[in-house]
């Protein structure tokens, strides 16, 4: 029996030592080991930081996008892009199970989404099909391998299949939404227009209550009528995250105070002073977006005597995946949302 090691460093080509996501290289040749589950992918969900930034490299040309995304994978073994440093996640059906993995409650023919990052899966794409530029969706011909330790969740047989991918990518959101709002708390979301955004409103809004405030905070008409379609947030604020002053004066303006909880969804960078500033002293700033710099957060925060607590947006807790899927049932606003999106 041919084992690799469970998190994947026998694919690691280089620097060697390193673990799969924080490496430059993989080995992604699709001979299975034991131990890992064969793929064949198709659709990635390209990570909105990563897309968006490839959209703009690309002038918006398909074409360009393509070879853009063919050589990121050419060149890593893996969707792991060199410029945002982030991934994505994939949909496909399982090829193959390795013979140390036939306990498992998975078998061939199995739909599931991945929920550990592009970053960290090995990759092949043989032909991109389809970029949908609207949600940042790419069908491909290609395979992929998750690794012993890699998460996963078979695609529920309720939910529109890019309906629930869209969803498991920004999984952890409201998951962690769920565990960081308390009763009373003055929420805010940014980006809340956005997929994990939107999701986050409404977990936010369950949990603070009726003696809590929901305040969103997107850029442009569209999105607000997005949030507003949904009835979630009690304060809608059109304004440029990019902007913290700005952000800061029609957070105090609109409310009479500062966040107890802020929640980065945006998906561009330069926004962590517009959170750090919206949030008063003691409360949390949670940091989902991909386009976050911790070099500006902490010495941002350092620079204008803040003292929040501010939290690495990780993509996994325990159960974020039924979370996710749980609120679009539990919604259906913004079930309908997400289905109007991802057709
Ligand atoms: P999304 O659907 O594209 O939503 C982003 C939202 O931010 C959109 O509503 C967008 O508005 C808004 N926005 C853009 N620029 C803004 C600005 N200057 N001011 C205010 N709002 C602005 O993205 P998503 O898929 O929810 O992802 C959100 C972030 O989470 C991304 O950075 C992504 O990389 C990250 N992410 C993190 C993890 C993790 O594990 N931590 C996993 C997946 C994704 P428009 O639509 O009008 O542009």
């Amino acid at each position: 029996m041919t084992l690799g090691c469970p998190y994947g460093t026998h694919r690691v080509l280089e620097p060697k030592g390193a673990l799969p996501q924080g490496a430059q290289r993989l080995d992604n040749t699709m001979e299975l080991y034991d131990n890992e589950i064969l793929i064949d992918v198709e659709t990635l969900n390209i990570d909105s930081a990563s897309f968006t930034q490839i959209r703009q490299q690309a002038g918006d040309d398909e074409g360009r996008m393509a070879q853009i995304m063919l050589q990121i994978v050419e060149s890593r073994g893996k969707h792991h892009n060199p410029v945002t440093g982030s991934g994505g996640m994939l949909i496909g059906t399982v090829s193959a199970l390795g013979s140390a993995l036939q306990a498992r409650d998975l078998k061939v023919g199995d739909r599931l989404a991945s929920l550990v990052s592009l970053t960290l899966t090995p990759l092949v794409i043989k032909e991109i099909k389809k970029i949908h530029k609207d949600t940042a969706q790419v069908d491909i011909e290609g395979q992929a391998i998750l690794f012993e330790s890699g998460i996963y969740a078979v695609l529920p047989p309720d939910l529109p299949q890019r309906v629930a991918l869209a969803a498991l990518d920004v999984a952890g959101a409201p998951a962690q939404t769920a565990k960081l709002v308390k009763p009373g708390d003055r929420v805010l979301i940014i980006g809340a227009g956005g997929k994990s955004g939107a999701l986050c409103l409404h977990e936010a809004k369950k949990r603070a209550g009726v003696t809590g405030q929901v305040v969103a905070v997107d850029y442009g008409e569209e999105a607000v009528r997005r949030i507003a379609q949904l009835g979630l947030a009690d304060v809608i604020l059109n304004v440029d995250a990019t902007k913290p002053l700005e952000c800061l004066e029609a957070l105090t303006h609109a409310c009479g105070g500062l966040a107890d909880l802020t929640i980065n969804c945006v998906n561009v960078p330069h926004t962590e002073m517009a959170s750090i500033l919206c949030t008063r002293d003691g409360g949390t700033v949670y940091f989902f977006s991909m386009a976050t710099s911790f070099t500006a957060a902490a010495l941002g925060a350092e620079g204008v005597g803040k003292d929040v607590n501010m939290l690495i947006g990780n993509g996994y807790t325990k159960h974020h995946a039924q979370i996710a899927l749980e609120v679009l049932r539990e919604n259906p606003q913004l079930f309908q949302l997400f289905s109007q999106i991802y057709v």
